[in-house]
This record gives C-alpha cells, sequence and structure tokens, in this order.
C-alpha cells in the first residue's frame, strides 16, 4: 500500500476510509520513511512545514482538510508537481450561520445577557439594559465568495443591505467598494471572510477600523491575519470600534489577554464549520480526493492554483 503522511488530526471515519487504502504515518509520531511517501492529509491549520515538504522526494499530492490552504506553501508544491487540494463549498452554510451568529450575539449582548441571568443581577438590579436590533443593518462582506455569498443569503431575512469588498467586482446586485475603508465607513457591520496569506495581511487596519467606528461592529471569520489584532484591541479599549465577534486570531490557540479581558468582544476558539455533519463532510471530501488521485490521478477539488495540473 502507498504511504501516506497524516498531519494534524483525522475523524475515525477518515482514518477508516484512509486505511484502508494508506499505510498511515504521523508526524506527531516524528519518524516516518521520507521517501516512501507520496500522499499527505492536512488541514488548513497546521498545513504542510516547509522542511516537511522538502523532505519527501516522492511526494504526489496534499490533501487539505479545509477550504483555507494559506498554512500550504502550494507555489513550492506545484513546482514540484505536487497536486494540492481543499474542501470548499461543503462548509458554506455552517460558517455563514457562525458569521451570523456572532453578529447578533455582539448586537443582542447574548454574553451580558447571560451572564446577567446566571450572576443573580435580574433579580438584585432589574432588567438588563437594551441592545440593538440586527434587523435593517448595512453589511459590508469583505470577500463575497462562496462563503461571503452564504452569508448575505442568511443574512436577507432581516432586512439586510448587503454591500461588499474585493479585489474584482462580481456580477451581482450588492453595492460594490473599491476601497475598503470606503466600505467600512458606510456600513453597520463589516464581515471578513476572505482567505488569509499576504495579499490580505493586516488590510483590516487601524483607518479601516476607525472608519468603521464607535457604533460599528468587526465580524471575523476569515483568518486572523486579516485584522491588525494590535489596533482592533485599541480601538475597542478606547471605543473608538463598538464591537467584535472573533472566531480567528493571529497567533491561534493564543489569545491576547487584552482581548480577553474586553466586555465589548464574543470570542470563539475556531469553530467556524466544526459541526459533526459540516466536518463528516469536508473529511468525506478530503479523503475522495486522496482516494481519486491514487485510483487515477484526478482529484475532486483541486485548490485554484491546481486546477490545470
Ligand atoms: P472564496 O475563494 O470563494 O472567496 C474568497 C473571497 O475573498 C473572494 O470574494 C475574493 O474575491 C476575496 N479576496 C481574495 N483576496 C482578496 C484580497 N486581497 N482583497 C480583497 N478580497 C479578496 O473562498 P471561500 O468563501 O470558500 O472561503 C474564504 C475563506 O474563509 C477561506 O480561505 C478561509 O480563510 C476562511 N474560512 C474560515 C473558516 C473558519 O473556521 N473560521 C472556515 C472556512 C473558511 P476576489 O478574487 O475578487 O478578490
Amino acid at each position: 500500500m502507498p504511504d501516506l503522511l497524516q498531519i494534524g488530526g483525522v475523524t475515525d471515519v477518515m482514518r477508516e476510509r484512509l486505511e484502508a487504502a494508506f499505510t498511515i504515518h504521523k508526524l506527531a509520531d516524528g519518524t516516518y520513511p521520507a521517501e516512501a511517501i507520496t500522499h499527505i492529509a492536512t488541514n488548513g491549520h497546521d498545513g504542510v512545514p516547509a522542511d516537511v515538504m522538502s523532505a519527501l522526494p516522492n511526494l504526489k499530492m496534499i490533501s487539505c482538510y479545509g477550504v483555507g490552504y494559506d498554512a500550504v506553501d502550494v507555489t513550492a508544491a506545484k513546482a514540484r508537481g505536487i497536486v494540492v487540494t481543499h474542501t470548499p463549498n461543503v462548509l458554506n452554510g455552517e460558517v455563514a450561520t457562525t458569521a451570523v451568529m456572532l453578529m447578533m450575539a455582539c448586537y443582542r449582548e447574548l454574553l451580558r445577557d447571560d451572564a446577567w441571568v446566571r450572576s443573580g443581577n435580574w433579580e438584585a438590579k432589574g432588567n438588563a439594559p437594551l441592545t440593538r436590533s440586527v434587523d435593517n443593518q448595512t453589511v459590508g462582506i469583505l470577500g463575497l465568495g462562496r462563503i461571503g455569498q452564504a452569508i448575505a443569503d442568511k443574512l436577507a431575512p432581516f432586512g439586510t443591505t448587503i454591500v461588499y469588498h474585493s479585489r474584482t467586482q462580481k456580477d451581482v446586485a450588492y453595492k460594490y467598494y473599491a476601497d475598503l475603508k470606503e466600505m467600512a465607513a458606510n456600513v453597520d457591520c463589516l464581515i471578513c471572510i476572505t482567505p488569509g496569506g499576504p495579499a490580505t495581511n493586516k488590510i483590516v487596519n487601524k483607518d479601516v477600523l476607525d472608519a468603521l467606528g464607535a457604533k460599528g461592529t468587526l465580524i471575523n471569520v476569515s483568518r486572523g491575519s486579516v485584522v491588525d489584532e494590535a489596533a482592533m484591541i485599541a480601538a475597542l479599549q478606547e471605543k473608538r470600534l463598538g464591537w467584535a465577534g472573533l472566531d480567528v486570531f493571529e497567533a491561534e490557540p493564543k489569545v491576547p489577554q487584552a482581548l480577553r479581558d474586553l466586555p465589548n468582544v464574543v470570542l470563539l476558539p475556531h469553530v467556524g464549520s466544526a459541526t459533526v455533519e459540516t466536518r463528516a463532510a469536508m473529511g468525506a471530501l478530503t479523503v475522495d480526493n486522496l482516494l481519486q488521485h491514487l485510483s487515477d490521478g484526478s482529484t475532486v477539488s483541486p485548490v485554484p492554483e491546481c486546477t490545470d495540473m
């Protein structure tokens, strides 16, 4: 059987299917037969460390469990004829739900009001202060791709006006802003859902945050690298930015204490797609890609850079 290097965890169902086709070696075990490895199963967080990729002379394919693949050096892989796959579409609805849930938790002060009940404040102090309505807001989507569109669709019943920024204008009815800062100045809530990597590094900077403003809400379900975290913390502390709902952070799983201390944030441990149902679908696609590559050299869902391979 061909040899597969497993980076990070896999589900039981994935392991069963993989064991039927591959001899599995785990990077975490420290030793593996480098010459023999032809396939890698990894995830969007762990990716493939550069020294690992360069130590595998016969590597043919990398299957990534997740749609974001910024932790894999696709340019280096492609230059060696190594095809990279990911799991688009099957997680669109789930990640969109996470974004909408964070937005609602911020607007309706879900955590504060939950604490109001648990702490006995309701009985001791009376009704909790009023919150803000999620209805009829203008929401700017940074990155109107597969998940961005799913977010727009999920917000439609709330009477939301959707506007967006991306590098290219899409064939949609929503207003397009070529300039991110200009969009931030004209929305109530900014939702980030671009890929990570150098092209989007800290594009939500101090200027964008100040444009979003004291009444603005920032939701980030993309990558921590997309937002200047230090600038965001300062803006939240100084009330130049109203609220933030965050699923992703610059140095996961480390989250700055200053951010954890803020009352105007809702923090999630990178669980955008983390439901049993969606992870099963992502796992199935991750394994489908590996098995199809084994059987005929093709793949189901290559990353855009590898569609011509
Ligand atoms: P798509 O490729 O379908 O969409 C990406 C969007 O981002 C496109 O609209 C693209 O438009 C835009 N974009 C890309 N680069 C830039 C840039 N430099 N400036 C502005 N806009 C840009 O991807 P998906 O919707 O499938 O996924 C998006 C990302 O969501 C993933 O890459 C991942 O990082 C993140 N994600 C997070 C999860 C979580 O658990 N929190 C789970 C799943 C995904 P254009 O090409 O015109 O620039």
